[in-house]
């Protein structure tokens, strides 16, 4: 490998590959896909919401870039395979998956339906391992190897703040999915990590952080003392997508202001 300087500074891009993204209609999705665009992937959006994945897709063409819009709910595992096939087709190989769409239903364990906890770990844990292994065959057989990004959260490696215990079941699952596949697809070339965010301001927190005690808490529970930005989480996103990670797989990292480090 070159160590010169212009070539080991465009390690940190994406250029002539193709990432997906799910989820990428809103918060840390809709930044991951934008960010990977500018870092030159040409980028599928998918998303169950439709009209948002459109959104997305078309910023991403006004700024300059390639992109295109699917929607598909990821607990659909047959319309998972007709999108991602329709992806490989259209831009001829599959480098990224960033694993991202996510939801949460709070609430105490005592109380939470079995219902809620079944809709949370379909969508956060058994969605994102149909998302990872639908694109690792086609990684596979396109024969280039690849690499996956799950969005996992502090709530996979720790008990949380406040109540919310299928979501931190999910993530907790996500952060062990990560390694176990990590090792299973190595020989194939295809790193396996995660990002594990602090609390986001997006769709998924807006009720949450209505709360000013909340957001108070959470900041004093931080040491850099504040929520992130979706884009900070992004940017952790790329780098473990990119070539200049080609030696990181199996990892958790954590973009949390230092939160899991008391
Ligand atoms: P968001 O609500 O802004 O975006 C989530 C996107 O996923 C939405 O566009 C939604 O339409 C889509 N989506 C939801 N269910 C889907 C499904 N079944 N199929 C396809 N698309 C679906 O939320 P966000 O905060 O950007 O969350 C993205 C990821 O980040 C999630 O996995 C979440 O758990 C994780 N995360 C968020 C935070 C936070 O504080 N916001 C912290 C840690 C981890």
């Amino acid at each position: 490998m070159s160590t010169e300087p212009a070539t080991l500074i465009s390690r940190f891009l994406l250029t002539g590959q193709c990432a997906i993204v799910t989820g990428g209609g809103s918060g840390i999705g809709r930044s991951a896909a934008l960010l990977l665009a500018e870092a030159r992937a040409r980028v599928a959006v998918l998303d169950k919401s439709e009209s948002s994945a459109r959104a997305t897709a078309d910023e991403i063409v006004r700024r300059g870039g390639e992109a295109m819009a699917q929607a598909v709910d990821v607990t659909d595992e047959a319309g998972l395979e007709r999108v991602f096939a329709a992806v490989a087709e259209r831009f001829g190989r599959l480098d990224v998956l960033v694993n991202n769409a996510g939801i949460a239903i709070r609430g105490p364990a005592l109380d939470l339906p079995v219902a809620d906890w079944n809709t949370v770990l379909a969508v956060n844990l058994t969605g994102m391992f149909a998302c990872a292994r639908i694109a690792a065959r086609h990684m596979k057989s396109f024969g280039h190897g690849g690499a996956i990004v799950n969005t996992a959260s502090i709530m996979g490696l720790s008990g949380g703040l406040y109540p919310n215990i299928a979501y931190q079941t999910s993530k907790g699952g996500v952060v062990n999915m990560t390694r176990a596949l990590a090792l299973e697809w190595a020989g194939e070339l295809i790193r396996v990590n995660a990002v594990a965010p602090t609390y986001v301001r997006t769709a998924l927190t807006a009720g949450l952080l209505t709360n000013p005690e909340i957001t108070a808490t959470i900041a004093a529970a931080t040491p850099l003392g504040r929520l992130a930005e979706p884009e900070e989480i992004a940017a952790a996103i790329l780098f473990l997508a990119s070539p200049a990670a080609s030696m990181i797989t199996g990892v958790i990292l954590p973009v949390d202001g230092g939160y899991l480090a008391r």
